[in-house]
């Protein structure tokens, strides 16, 4: 019999299967702290839970991680992991060290439906949801493989890997809710950021029901341009999108972004900056201009340095804060996606 895993529950949840197996109601309390607090990986390390307890959870329940099934490195310690899931399929998780800081970048999808034309995930279609389980497993597993490893601890987690968020909201927020409850990871929101193209059908609830930052993936300012790059332009065009963003109040310290990335001739001219800044002028926001790396048969090249700086001064110098990503893991990051693109390719073919 398969065993249900305890990683992806909440307190609440946890305090249910208390209750199921006749234990005491604060012993949930006591299996929230060794999951998500120390990162144990079996209920046999909860020490602290009598050994008829553990051995009662042991029968029906797990902890419930899951290594990764490969790691590469980059030149520059960008590490991305590929981890399986629950539904038998693979995904991309990169880690970023930067000085005292580094950020996790995690996915919620296998694949994605939203089918950007620059996107290698986009290419591979949906294969399905992330559970809870799947999503917290990710930030589980390389926070610790980190700290064995002496390296830099996260700081932040970006919901900006594989898949669109605000296409599986309700796991992706329960995981958010986990990450920052103090039963769970007790982590500031500001620490998290989730990223969308800008669904309509749960933009409002991620605006209203949680506390993270927020990056809209803007790409054109120009409605044809954007609907080519991303059909969810149809759905919910950047102008309703921006007109929502815009009566939101954005002073409690919570953040919207937007990215940009930069398309050779395509959208870098000086048209797109001056459209840019009529569509965001008025809003306390920043964008996030972002180097691309190219896809096979994607007819789009990547704007070269020097276009992107002058870019960003346009930006900067007409009242809209702009920065340039650093391109990190470049010799590793080559079509993010493709590493699991692979995978489920190969395990498909088996
Ligand atoms: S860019 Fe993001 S939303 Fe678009 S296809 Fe790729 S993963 Fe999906």
């Amino acid at each position: 019999m398969n065993k249900t895993p305890l990683i992806g529950m909440t307190l609440k949840e946890l305090q249910d299967v208390c209750l199921q197996l006749s234990m005491p109601k604060f012993t949930a309390k006591q299996m929230a702290q060794w999951i998500y607090g120390k990162h144990v990986h079996t209920i046999d390390e909860m020490t602290n839970l009598s050994k008829v307890n553990r051995e009662k959870l042991d029968a029906l329940f797990c902890v419930g991680c899951m290594a990764p099934i490969e790691k590469t490195t980059s030149k520059d310690g960008t590490e991305k992991y590929l981890f399986p899931t629950e539904n038998e399929r693979f995904v991309e998780t990169v880690y970023i060290p930067e000085g005292d800081r580094a950020t996790l970048c995690v996915s919620c999808q296998v694949g994605c439906k939203m089918n950007c034309l620059f996107c290698q995930t986009g290419k591979q279609g949906w294969q399905g949801d992330l559970t809870v389980r799947d999503i917290l497993n990710q930030i589980y597993t390389v926070e610790q493989l980190v700290a064995e490893e002496g390296k830099t601890p996260l700081s932040n987690i970006v919901y900006m890997g594989q898949g669109e968020p605000l296409d599986n909201f309700d796991n992706v927020l329960k995981s958010t809710e986990i990450l920052t409850a103090d039963d769970g990871w007790a982590w500031s929101p500001r620490r998290i950021t989730i990223s969308t193209v800008g669904l309509k059908t749960n933009m409002r609830r991620l605006l209203d029901d949680s506390e993270c930052h927020v990056a809209v993936s803007l790409h054109s300012p120009i409605h044809e341009q954007r609907l080519q790059l991303m059909p969810a332009e149809k759905q919910f065009a950047i102008s309703d999108i921006v007109e929502m963003l815009k009566e939101y109040d954005w002073s409690h310290q919570r953040r919207i972004t937007f990215e940009y990335t930069m398309f050779d001739g395509t959208n870098d001219s000086t048209l797109h900056a001056k459209e840019l800044v009529k569509l965001l002028s008025g809003m306390e926001c920043r964008v996030n201009l972002i180097r691309w790396h190219k896809v096979n048969d994607v007819p789009l090249s990547e704007t070269k340095p020097e276009k992107m700086v002058n870019f960003r001064d346009y930006l900067n110098n007409h009242g809209i804060t702009a920065t340039i990503r650093a391109s990190r893991g470049q010799d590793i990051w080559a079509a993010c996606g493709l590493l699991s693109t692979k995978k489920q390719s190969e395990n498909l073919s088996l």
